[in-house]
Order: structure tokens, then C-alpha cells, then sequence
């Protein structure tokens, strides 16, 4: 089987072996608590104090303080209630106080978020203020320099998570120095342990959280370093480990492992040097550039860690970005939080300004600093595998012409959708309900397969239809005169094949019937489809048959089409999610099953395991279910098992099957990722 490639390092870590094994140490042999005075505790207060010198020489902690907590959003926690605590009791002496708590505009959210619930929580009321970063990301140190003589706790990250952008902390250190500033400084040090020299204790940072899962430590293990002399609260109390400031016996397993860490960085044996992370960076970028034209890398390599990737690629939402990569078994993430049908941009590209389609489609991809060779170039392997996938589908420009689809399309955003009617053996094809955003997609599609566009008609009047016609140039007849619903001007019928589509006009709206005609014609029995705005029509009942599959331009809830006729009460099935045990024993008893696909071509493409027990699947993309579902209704019903990579879209495919009536349509749940299948297709 083949294995993944993890490129996801920003978001954690595997756990280095040698930490795997002092943590099953700490719990097997060294399991004493610390704070035991017998033999058992005083072995385990070894392993504590050992791990801690050595954070200590490593971070050049010196005076200052270091304590083992939970992560980083609790170090960041402590250094904010620290901060806001001593401030408010300076305030309460009658010392005067800045009035800002300033923070990157690209910092991580623990920080504002602990920022804002303090501030509250305290009854300080002083401004949160967003400092703004500019394109490169860095922040606004003229803005710095003029809000530091009122600022009261000033907080930076030393590097993105999202794009591994570094900060100038030097810089900021003069600033601060310069304006006489007696804000205190927190610095975000999460992604720059084992990536970035630090010597804490010469600069003036005043508290620098640590995560150890960010390398190669587990989850639920991190430091925070406070400066001698910064002020310090305990956010947790109870027992008084951790010398008082936090209370809690220690969590012995994650010191071990972070301390395994910790070691190697300090012995230099173990981890990748800046120079050959930035060759495994510039491999993965020439490889993107390559599979991806046009690809636009989000930040300067120059000012970044050498671990961090962060793209995006023009006409590609993240979601397909994502989709690609995870089907070949590259495992990145989507730099901004994804919905279903729209990314939500990154808050981080936003701030450095970077236009809607790069800051919405972004992927990050990062590693850490113990990849190695074979791991990058079977990553680069697999991205030329995702850019022909995507070629292939004719998500990205390609040279050569793809194979012609046949049948209906569907392209949907947010709930709106448009349709194509393509037909492959006369390279032509029809749009319904061009939709603006749709426009890259429809054009590259359509150059792509090197489709003539027939007609472009919408079911409302007046719907601009001149920028899919100049982006289609050639292959649209830009003078062909229409109506105002783009029907042509001459005839009523549009003939594609030996297909018809006819158009029926309801008031201000029209509608559209798709069919093999009879004779010239088209009887209610012939219509395989009709397109409308609306999901229910009175004015297509008598012109359509029960068969006849109503595909709204309006999809809100992922309905792909209704039946004409409501299906009878009996039809839903009770179950519909086959779990791995049931799948198996359904194949047993229907061996006529047929098994379907519904991921996207490109997905499917790229595929390392597709793996359907034996069975080849077959590939039904969402996006051409309503073609598909039209000839499963027809005839014996075959019973069909749908499945994707994680069970939710072949869930809406099995719902669909079923609101139309289909005796036996089901979904694997969990999808490929909880039960890849067995055997390659
Ligand atoms: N700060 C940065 C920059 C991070 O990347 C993360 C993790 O995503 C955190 C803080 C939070 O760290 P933890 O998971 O240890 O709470």
C-alpha cells in the first residue's frame, strides 16, 4: 500500500523515535511523581530537572524562568494574565499605564482571543489594536513606533504558522528601546524551536510560549520562558510544582519525549541544517511550478522558514487543492477554513493583502526539520501525479485535449449553479445559468475539450452573459443574435447530437426540457431533464414524464436534482450507511453491486489507493450524478455503494438515489480514509 507523505509539520509532528521511547521510559520505568521524596520520585525529578537545564542552555534562558505547562495556548495564557495582572496593579498604585495591548494582525488566534477574555475577565478595558502587516507580511513598524509610548503589552510571533513569514524581532527590539516604551513583549515562539536560534535572556522579550507537538514532541507537552524581573502570575494553582507557578503533577511522558527533543537539537546530530531545508523548499516549489502554472507563492522564501510552502493556484479553490493532494496520499492543509462549497480566506493573507482567490485558495505545505530526501522527492513525485490529474480534468490548462465529456455537468458555488449540456461526438455544448464566479471554469472546460458552445441561455432575462463570451473567444459565436434569456434568435429548438433542448416560457421565467427527440419533437416521455430556478414547477408538469429529472440552478442543500414525481413513503430506506462489517456482508449478498466513485476525476486520477475490494469502482463525480442518476432509475436497479474519502459526499449521492426511488443505493461511511479498501481497481 502506499504509504503517506505528511507535509502538514505547521500543524504538528510525528514523534521522533528516540522521544517515543523516553516517554514509554518516563511511563514504564521512571514512572515515580516528582514531587515523591522516595527513590521512585527522586528518578523521575532527574529526568525533570535534566530536561529543564537543557531547555535552559538551549533557549539561553539565563535568570529567567522556564516551565513545563500543557502547550502554547497555555503559555500564552499565563504570559498575557501575567502581563494584564501586573498593569492592573500598577494602575490600582495610581501608576500610570499604557492604554494598547497591540498584536500582529497575523498572529496566531490564541493570542487576541487571550488578549480580549483578560482584558475583560480583568476589568482593564484598555484597546485591543491590530498592528498591519505589509504584502511581505512584516509589520508595520512605523505604526509600531508610533503606538509603543502608549502600548502596555506589545505581541509578535517570531514565525507564521501559516506562512513561516519571520518577524524582525530585532528591529521591533530597537523600536520599543528607542520610543522609551515600557510595554511588556510576548513573542509567539512556537514555530521557531529547532528552526530558529534563540537566546532569549539577551533580548527583551518578556515571555516566549513553546508547543512541543510543533517538533517532534506530543501533544499536550510545551514551556514558557518569562524574563527575570517580567512580572508573573500563575494561571493555575493547587499543589505548587513547578516551583509555584504551576501547579499540577508534571506531565512526565511529554518531559521526557521534549526532552529527547530537546537534546538532539542541542547535540546538532539529528536535525536538518537551514541550508538543506531550503533545497528540500526550492525541490517542492520548482515540482508546484511544474504540476501547477501559474502557481503564486504566498510569501518571500527569503523572509520565511525554509519549511513552510504556502500557495495558490489561479482557477483552483483550496477545496480541489485539497481534495487532489489527499487522494495522493499528501497530506497539506488548506491555509484558510474550508466549508463544503466556499473556502473562507485566511485571515492571514488578508492581512498582508493578498487578492480574494489567493488568500481563499491557499494551501500551505510544510515539513519539519527532520525530513529527509526520499521523503521530498516522493513528494515531488506525487505533485507532477496531482498536476496531471488536474490537466487531465481540465481544472488547469492543458496542452493536449482531453478525452470529451458526454452528458450533463454540474458547477456549482454557494447553493447557485450552472449546467453544461456536452455532447462528445459533435464537440458541442450548451451552458444553463452561467454563473460570474464559474466563468475560469466553464472557459477552461470548454478550451479544454475543445467544445464549441452551441448556446448560453439562463432561466431570467438580462443576465450578462459577455464575459464568458469574450473569455470563450473562438469558441462561441459572439454574433449570434438571442433574446434576452440568450436563446438564439432563429428557431425553437437547440439540437446538440441527438439530443433537443426546448425552452418553455412562465412569466419572466423560462425553463428549459432536454431530450432525445421523437420525430422532431419532444413528448413528455422523451424528457430526461429540465432546468429551472425554481425546484417545483406547476408549468413543466404536463411537458415532463415521471422520469424526467428537475435540475434546479438554485442548490442550497445539495439536492443535484429531483424527481418529477414525489417518491412514494417506502422508498427512503431506513439505513442508509453501510459501516466496513456491513459493506462486506452487502458485496456478499448482491454480488451485482456496483460500486461508485463519487469523488472528482482529478481525485481519482491522483489516487495512490483507490482499492475497492477486488471490485472495479466505477468513477460518478458528484458533479455529473444527475447524467448518472437518470440511467440507474431506468431498468433492474442495480444496487449501488457509493463512497468518497470521507463518507459525506457519498452520503448526499445515496440520499439523492433515494429521494428518486432507487430500492438500493447506500454509502460506505468514513470513506476511504477509515476503510481504504483492499485491492487496486
Ligand atoms: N501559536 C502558533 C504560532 C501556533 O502555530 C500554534 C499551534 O497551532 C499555537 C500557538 C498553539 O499551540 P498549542 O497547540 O500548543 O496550544
Amino acid at each position: 500500500m502506499t504509504t503517506e507523505i505528511y507535509l502538514d509539520g505547521n500543524a504538528t509532528t510525528a514523534v521522533l523515535p528516540a522521544a517515543i521511547a523516553a516517554a514509554a521510559d518516563a511511563m514504564g520505568q521512571r514512572y515515580g511523581n516528582p514531587s515523591s521524596s522516595h527513590g521512585t520520585g527522586l528518578k523521575a525529578k532527574v529526568l525533570l530537572d535534566q530536561t529543564r537545564a537543557c531547555a535552559v542552555r538551549l533557549l539561553g534562558v539565563g535568570d529567567g524562568r522556564l516551565m513545563f505547562n500543557s502547550g502554547a495556548t497555555e503559555g500564552i495564557q499565563t504570559a498575557v494574565l501575567s502581563a494584564l495582572v501586573a498593569l492592573r496593579e500598577r494602575r490600582e498604585r495610581g501608576e500610570a499605564i499604557g492604554s494598547l495591548l497591540v498584536y500582529g494582525a497575523t498572529e496566531h488566534k490564541a493570542v487576541p482571543e487571550s488578549l480580549a477574555h483578560w482584558n475583560r475577565l480583568l476589568g482593564l478595558n484598555l484597546t485591543l489594536q491590530k498592528l498591519p502587516v505589509d504584502q511581505d507580511g512584516a509589520h508595520d513598524l512605523a505604526l509600531l513606533r508610533q503606538w509603543a509610548p502608549q502600548a502596555a503589552l506589545v505581541c509578535t510571533m517570531a514565525a507564521n504558522n501559516e506562512t513561516g513569514i519571520i518577524t524582525d524581532l530585532a528591529a521591533i527590539e530597537v523600536l520599543l528601546a528607542e520610543t522609551g516604551s515600557a510595554a511588556y513583549w510576548l513573542v509567539d515562539c512556537v514555530q521557531a524551536l529547532g528552526k530558529l536560534d534563540l537566546d532569549l535572556a539577551s533580548t527583551r522579550i518578556d515571555y516566549a510560549p513553546f508547543s512541543g507537538h510543533k517538533l517532534y514532541a506530543p501533544k499536550g507537552i510545551g514551556m514558557l520562558y518569562v524574563r527575570a524581573g517580567a512580572p508573573f502570575t500563575p494561571l493555575i494553582m493547587g499543589g505548587g510544582q513547578e516551583g509555584g507557578q504551576r501547579s499540577g503533577t508534571e506531565n512526565m511522558a511529554g518531559i521526557a519525549a521534549l526532552g529527547a527533543v530537546l537534546s538532539a537539537l542541542e547535540r546538532g546530530d539529528t536535525f536538518r541544517s537551514h541550508h538543506q531545508l531550503a533545497s528540500f523548499r526550492a525541490r517542492l516549489a520548482d515540482s508546484l511550478r511544474a504540476a501547477l502554472p501559474g502557481v503564486v507563492f504566498n510569501h518571500p522564501f527569503d523572509k520565511s522558514l525554509p519549511t513552510t510552502l504556502n500557495f495558490s493556484v489561479p482557477g483552483l479553490s483550496s477545496r480541489e487543492l485539497m481534495d487532489v493532494f489527499d487522494a495522493a496520499q499528501v497530506r497539506v492543509s488548506s491555509g484558510s477554513a474550508c466549508s463544503a462549497a466556499k473556502a473562507a480566506p485566511s485571515y492571514v493573507l488578508d492581512a498582508m493583502q493578498a487578492p480574494l482567490w489567493r488568500s481563499a485558495g491557499a494551501i500551505r505545505m510544510s515539513f519539519g526539520p527532520l525530513a529527509d530526501e526520499a521523503t521530498i522527492e516522493g513528494a515531488c513525485r506525487r505533485i507532477e501525479r496531482c498536476g496531471a490529474a488536474l490537466r487531465a480534468s481540465c481544472l488547469i490548462p492543458s496542452e493536449r485535449t482531453a478525452v470529451p465529456h458526454d452528458g450533463l455537468l454540474q458547477l456549482g458555488v454557494e447553493g447557485a449553479c450552472s449546467w453544461m449540456v456536452l455532447d462528445a461526438a459533435s464537440r458541442s455544448c450548451i451552458v444553463i445559468d452561467p454563473l460570474p464566479d464559474m466563468t475560469a471554469r466553464i472557459e477552461s472546460y470548454v478550451r479544454c475539450q475543445n467544445y464549441q458552445v452551441q448556446a448560453i441561455v439562463s432561466t431570467s432575462p438580462g443576465i450578462d452573459r459577455s464575459m464568458l463570451i469574450s473569455a470563450l473567444g473562438r469558441h462561441v459565436d459572439s454574433h449570434a443574435a438571442t433574446d434576452a434569456y440568450g436563446w438564439p434568435a432563429s428557431g425553437d429548438a437547440i439540437e446538440l447530437g441527438n439530443q433537443t433542448l426546448l425552452s418553455v416560457a412562465d412569466g419572466a421565467a423560462r425553463h428549459y426540457l432536454l431530450g432525445n427527440a421523437v420525430d422532431a419533437a419532444l413528448p413528455p416521455q422523451a424528457v430526461r431533464f429540465a432546468f429551472s430556478a425554481r425546484p417545483a414547477v406547476e408549468a413543466l408538469r404536463a411537458l415532463t414524464c415521471a422520469q424526467t429529472l428537475l435540475c434546479p440552478t438554485r442548490d442550497e442543500h445539495n439536492q443535484f436534482c429531483v424527481g418529477m414525481a414525489a417518491p412514494a413513503a417506502s422508498a427512503m430506506q431506513a439505513a442508509l450507511q453501510l459501516d466496513r462489517a456491513a459493506f462486506e456482508a452487502f458485496l456478499q449478498a448482491h454480488p451485482d453491486t456496483e460500486l461508485i466513485d463519487v469523488r472528482e476525476p482529478y481525485e481519482f486520477a491522483a489516487t495512490t489507493t483507490p482499492g475497492t475490494a477486488g471490485r472495479g469502482a466505477r468513477s460518478v463525480p458528484l458533479s455529473r450524478l444527475a447524467e448518472h442518476a437518470s440511467g440507474w432509475l431506468q431498468g433492474d436497479q442495480t444496487p449501488l455503494v457509493f463512497f468518497c474519502r470521507s463518507g459525506n459526499r457519498s452520503l448526499k449521492a445515496a440520499q439523492l438515489l433515494q429521494r428518486l426511488g432507487h430500492a438500493q443505493a447506500y454509502s460506505l461511511s468514513g470513506g476511504l480514509a477509515l476503510a481504504p479498501l483492499a485491492h487496486a481497481a
